[in-house]
């Protein structure tokens, strides 16, 4: 075969690929949508935003954890070492169950009070199933005088009362039940407070479609968190309605209302509860997702109430979260992202609000040394 055929017959080969080739391109073309066909969970934007960021590895001043679980973790060893490394002087163990005739309770205490002295305040718990016969209330009253006697600093109640907890009659025990009136002044008289946990998120009552910014929570945190929209449980509105009542009747008992009182999407009608009751309190535990998104009235509102204000974390003591809420206390950084210990709450970033320095000491510790009755804090 002469050259030239040759490098005709190449020629003709390398057209006909060049032809399946583009064709091939332009089919595809043809099939792949576009915009791409992402899915919600698959969209992890970067941001090209180029700001100053700080990284606050240790708090301004010492730090009392006022809502903790350091029980969720491996060891109380591990706990300290968290602590150790992101500054924090003291946490609460919330969970000082009293179990058979404060057994329980005297096993927690001992245990920190052997390896850790300093470093832990236990808060015990209220029996929701001894509220119906004056007799159980009696006792339960006098459980809190020895609790307080063998150190317990003050009282935790999760959102179970108002929302799970059902009397004999199966009626739900709403927040403020007259029942547990003798109790809570009990409470009072011993000057412990009560840390109380009452409702959730104004979205978890809304439906779980396309205009819940709390979606993606809802949907894959589907197996321990609900929607309250489409079943039994009392309205948010309703809840807080409660335990401002429970605020008003016992004006000598101290209550923090955990994670703001979840109210921090509204920190106006949180101000106006802060007003007109001086007995309460709130921490900002697993709260800096919403209040990091209002940073200028979060500021104001934490210089106005800074003596109403504790910090926390909720969950067991993580260094990278602890030190995540100091940069959004100390700093004015912008747009980054909340810490979490699970999942994202809500599609957002979060930004500083750099407290002046007699506000941060309140809030890292003062407020809780203060109202621990801590006097060598
Ligand atoms: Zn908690």
């Amino acid at each position: 075969m002469s050259i030239k055929k040759r490098l005709l017959i190449y020629i003709g080969i390398l057209g006909l690929l060049a032809i399946v080739v583009t064709s091939l391109i332009l089919r595809d073309f043809a099939t792949t949508p576009f915009p791409p066909d992402l899915t919600l969970a698959a969209y992890e934007p970067y941001t090209t935003l180029v700001v100053p960021q700080h990284q606050i590895w240790r708090p301004k001043f010492p730090v009392i954890d006022l809502h903790s679980h350091p029980q969720q973790a491996e060891s109380i060893d591990e706990v300290v070492q968290a602590m150790d490394a992101a500054g924090v002087k003291a946490i609460v163990d919330l969970f000082g169950h009293w179990g058979v005739d404060g057994a329980r309770l005297e096993r927690i205490l001992t245990a920190y009070r052997l390896k850790y002295p300093e470093r832990f305040i236990v808060f015990t718990n209220i029996d929701l199933d001894k509220i119906e016969a004056p007799n159980d209330v009696a006792e339960e009253c006098a459980k809190f005088e020895r609790a307080v006697a063998m150190g317990v600093k003050g009282v935790k109640v999760w959102k179970d009362l108002g929302m799970m907890e059902r009397d004999n009659t199966g009626q739900l025990v709403a927040i403020d039940d007259p029942r547990l009136d003798a109790i809570w002044d009990k409470i009072g008289e011993l000057k412990i407070p009560v840390l109380i946990h009452s409702a959730d998120p104004a979205a978890f009552w809304q439906p779980v479609d396309l205009f819940n910014e709390r979606y993606e929570e809802l949907v894959i945190g589907g197996g321990w968190l609900d929607s309250y929209a489409n079943s039994n449980y009392p309205s948010q509105e309703a809840l807080l309605s409660q335990r401002e009542n429970l605020l008003k009747k016992h004006p000598n008992t101290i209550f923090i209302g955990a994670h703001m009182g979840e109210m921090a999407n509204d920190l106006r009608a949180l101000g106006q509860l802060f007003d007109q009751y001086s007995n309460f309190y709130v921490d900002i535990s697993d709260r800096i997702n919403e209040l990091g998104r209002q940073p200028y009235t979060a500021r104001d509102f934490f210089i106005k109430y800074q003596d109403r204000i504790l910090f926390g974390i909720d969950l067991y003591p993580e260094t990278h979260v602890y030190q995540a809420y100091y940069r959004f206390l100390e700093t004015k950084d912008e747009y980054f992202d909340y810490p979490r210990h699970y999942f994202k709450h809500g599609r957002w970033k979060i930004y500083g609000i750099g407290l002046p320095d007699s506000v941060l000491e309140k809030v890292y510790y003062r407020n809780a040394a203060r109202l621990l009755r801590l006097n060598d804090f």
